[in-house]
């Protein structure tokens, strides 16, 4: 229902809580979010107000300057702290959160079982999680790009990864997705309220285009991998 997403040098977790907080208005059941430091991708997640994940955050910071977060709007599997995003491979080494539904999850979902892989969650979302890491080929954007021509339906996704953790990748069909540009930080949002009191100046990204997020540095491509140039969109309304 609501992402969020942060990469910079500040504690990543304060944007995080912060923009979760502004897409409220949104509705939702469940929130949660993942942050990386020192060889890991960290998740916390809980079912219910976003107060209820602010206590976990409170009682085990969530230290690191990478990160994603999303609140969840139940589609696919009653909202429960397993259900709530971000959703990761077995090993941890791949988070994801999304907003949309994965329309071919069931066939995706049983491939991968049969390959052995074992669901946490009965969400559709769970399924790119473990695409990753069976599809990862030593290349965190080239397997994003793969997963994602493997996924029908509607999505923002944003992935993080623990072999790269200078960037986080994101992607969207029929559901929005901006980047936020600062300096020396940049910020991912479904919504644009959820940015707006950090920057003015947006990426809006269109449907199918991919973009690799680093603090001083965006690439967006195509499916191909074919790079994009993006216009910078001003807001100038206020929340
Ligand atoms: N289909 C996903 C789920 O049920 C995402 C829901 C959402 O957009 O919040 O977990």
């Amino acid at each position: 229902c609501g992402i969020v997403g942060y990469i910079g040098d500040r504690q990543a977790t304060e944007f995080l809580m912060d923009g979760l907080a502004k897409l409220e208005y949104r509705g939702y059941d469940s929130a949660g979010i993942a942050v990386y430091h020192d060889d890991k991708i960290t998740v916390q997640k809980k079912v219910g107000r976003l107060v209820n994940l602010q206590k976990v955050v409170e009682e085990h910071p969530n230290v690191g300057t990478v990160g994603i977060g999303h609140t969840r709007w139940a589609t696919h599997g009653g909202p429960s702290d397993m259900n709530s995003h971000p959703h990761t491979d077995e090993k941890g080494d791949f988070a994801v959160v999304h907003n949309g539904i994965i329309e071919n999850y069931l066939e995706l979902k049983e491939e991968l079982i049969g390959k052995g892989y074992h669901f946490k969650s009965e969400t559709d979302t769970e399924v790119v999680a473990h695409l990753c890491a069976d599809m990862y080929d030593g290349d965190f954007a080239s397997t994003v790009r793969h997963v994602l021509l493997r996924l029908r339906g509607s999505f923002s996704l944003v992935f993080m990864c623990r072999f790269e953790p200078d960037k986080i990748i994101c992607s969207k069909r029929d559901n929005p997705l901006i980047i936020g540009l600062g300096n020396g930080e940049n910020y991912i949002a479904s919504d644009i309220p959820a940015i707006l009191s950090y920057t003015r100046r947006t990426y809006i990204l269109n449907d199918e285009e991919m973009a690799i997020v680093q603090k001083d540095k965006i690439w967006v491509t195509d499916y191909e991998g074919i790079p994009i140039s993006k216009k910078v969109f001003e807001v100038n309304w206020d929340a």
